[in-house]
C-alpha cells in the first residue's frame, strides 16, 4: 500500500542491518488512519474466507488485530500472552518463539477458551521477518483444532524468510508493505 510504504520511506530507521524502526506510525506513537486504511484492504483481501477470528501475540500486535478485527465485522480478537516459562496447564495452549529483535526464546500462551475447534482464523502482527512469531501461533490453533487461513501484516522483510515459510505452509499472506531488501540503508519494495 503506497500510504505505508511512503512513511515507511519518510520516517523508518534501519538498526543493526536487518531492522525497521518505526516508531512514528506504528511502534510507539501509532498512526490510526493508517492502521484503518491497512485494516481496510486486509478486510477485502481475506473477504468471503468464513474467518471468524483474530489472534495475535502481545504486544505490539494488539493494534494492528484491533484495527483488522474491527474492519471485519468487530470479530473477537485473541492475543497470545508472552512469559519467560510458560504455567503449563491444561487450560492453556502453548508453544515457543524466537523474538527476533530481542534475540531470545520465550513461551507464548492462550487459555483454550478463547481458541476452539472449527475457528476459522486470521493471524495478524505488525511486522513479519523469519516468520517465528506467525509459526507459534499457528502451533496454538493446531492444539485447538482451529484453522488458520492467513496471516495479515503491516509490514514483511519478505529477505527475512518468514514469507516463504508461511507460505509453504498453507497461510494465505497479506502485507501492508513487502520489502525486498535494505539497500543503502534505503528500504526497497
Ligand atoms: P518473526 O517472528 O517473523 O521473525 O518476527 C516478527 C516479530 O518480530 C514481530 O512480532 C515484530 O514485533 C518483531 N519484528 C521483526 N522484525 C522487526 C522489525 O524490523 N522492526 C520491528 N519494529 N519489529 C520487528
Amino acid at each position: 500500500m503506497k500510504n505505508i510504504e511512503e512513511k515507511i520511506l519518510k520516517d523508518g530507521m534501519i538498526l543493526n542491518g536487518d531492522i525497521l524502526k518505526v516508531d512514528s506510525f506504528l511502534n510507539h506513537q501509532i498512526d490510526v488512519k493508517t492502521l484503518r486504511a491497512f485494516a481496510e484492504g486486509v478486510k477485502e483481501h481475506f473477504a468471503g474466507q468464513g474467518i471468524n477470528k483474530i489472534l495475535t501475540i502481545e504486544t505490539s500486535g494488539i493494534a494492528v488485530a484491533y484495527a483488522i478485527a474491527e474492519a471485519m465485522g468487530d470479530l473477537p480478537l485473541v492475543y497470545a500472552k508472552k512469559s519467560k516459562s510458560a504455567t503449563v496447564g491444561s487450560d492453556v495452549y502453548t508453544a515457543e518463539v524466537f523474538s527476533f529483535t530481542r534475540g531470545v526464546k520465550c513461551d507464548i500462551t492462550v487459555c483454550d477458551k478463547y481458541l476452539t475447534a472449527g475457528d476459522r482464523v486470521l493471524i495478524a502482527d505488525d511486522f513479519l521477518a523469519a516468520g517465528s512469531a506467525a509459526k507459534g501461533l499457528m502451533r496454538l490453533c493446531e492444539q485447538a483444532g482451529a484453522k488458520p487461513i492467513g496471516l495479515a501484516v503491516m509490514i514483511e522483510k519478505r529477505f527475512q524468510g518468514g514469507h516463504d515459510a508461511l507460505v509453504q505452509a498453507g497461510l494465505d499472506v497479506f502485507a501492508g508493505a513487502s520489502i525486498s531488501a535494505f539497500k543503502d540503508g534505503v528500504p526497497q519494495f
